[in-house]
């Protein structure tokens, strides 16, 4: 556990309106439903804890329903909130907010891990890797979806010079500040060394081309892309990929009734009292504000 001024920098939605800008513009429509395609084909449907990581306003939470609890962890609690808007007379959903570098839960939680759209903004990709290491159970699923740098508008802009990087090197781009794409060998290795087993590729967003989602039915679009997503076993070109994995981490999993830990000290919290959780290790108090457990900054 480090001291969050040692821990790399996290990119910031707070008080964003991602949710109205990206997705309800209505040009998404495409790609959220070819992302759920992909998890649906590599999520188990049912199970008993599930966290997605970078959960944001709750995209995706109607996937997970056939999961006793299911976590949506984020950095922003604007976006939690507007989840919460959404989901909160459910009592499977729980609204963690948190630094994905020290995550506040107990070791051997999580059955399954879901991360889509992003690892682009991880600064450290294994440190990343190692906190999911620790909170999977032995054998978790993890579907981690992310921005391939090998992509074909990369190779022809890199081909024909408007691009410097090139998108055959291993190593990630940072292209804007705190947005990286990433090349799907370089992860693998990754996920390798941090003690998760890759297995099923698949590549999601063929056609992300403004003329193509102007022109053709986006019915039609999802049909074509999710007949073809299983090529990416064999080949990966598009902009996303998601990448199914297994944990070998050999670690116990956690008992029934542990769940949070603290993220500055890793002692297992109890229960609330009086919406506050006091780490009984280094004495730090985490507040429950209006059901958003709240782990970005301890009570002083
Ligand atoms: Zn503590």
């Amino acid at each position: 556990m480090a001291n969050s001024a040692d821990l790399p920098p996290v990119c910031d939605y707070e008080g964003s309106d991602y949710r109205s800008r990206f997705w309800e513009s209505g040009e998404r429509a495409y790609e959220d439903q070819v992302e759920r395609v992909a998890l649906q084909r590599m999520m188990p449907p049912q199970g008993d804890t599930l966290i997605e990581v970078g959960a944001g306003f709750g995209r995706l939470a109607d996937e997970y329903r056939g999961y006793k609890r299911v976590v949506l962890f984020d950095y922003s609690r604007t976006l939690l909130r507007e989840a919460q808007e959404i989901l909160g007379d459910d009592p499977r959903y729980i609204f963690v907010a948190g630094n994905w570098y020290s995550m506040p839960f107990v070791s051997g939680l999580f059955e399954t891990i879901v991360q889509i759209r992003t690892l682009h903004h991880a600064a450290d990709v294994p440190a990343v890797f190692g906190q999911l290491a620790r909170i999977a159970r032995p054998s978790a699923t993890y579907v981690l979806e992310f921005a391939s740098k090998k992509n074909l508008k990369a190779i022809l802009r890199y081909a024909t010079g408007q691009q410097n990087w090139s998108p055959f090197a291993p190593e990630p781009v940072e292209f804007v500040e705190l947005n990286y794409d990433f090349h799907p060998r370089w992860i693998r290795q990754e996920l390798l060394n941090a003690g998760f087993e890759p297995q099923q590729m698949l590549t999601v967003s063929h056609f992300r081309i403004p003329i193509l989602k102007k022109m053709i039915p986006t019915s039609a679009l999802v049909a074509l892309d999710s007949s073809i997503q299983f090529t990416g076993n064999w080949w990966q070109f598009t902009p996303s990929v998601f990448v199914l994995n297994r944990s070998l981490v050999s670690q116990m999993a956690a008992d029934d009734d542990e769940f949070f830990a603290c993220p500055q000290c890793g002692t297992p919290l109890n229960s609330p009292v009086d919406n506050i959780l006091l780490c009984s290790g280094c004495g730090l108090r985490w507040p429950v504000v209006d059901g958003l457990y709240d782990f970005k900054e301890p009570l002083s």
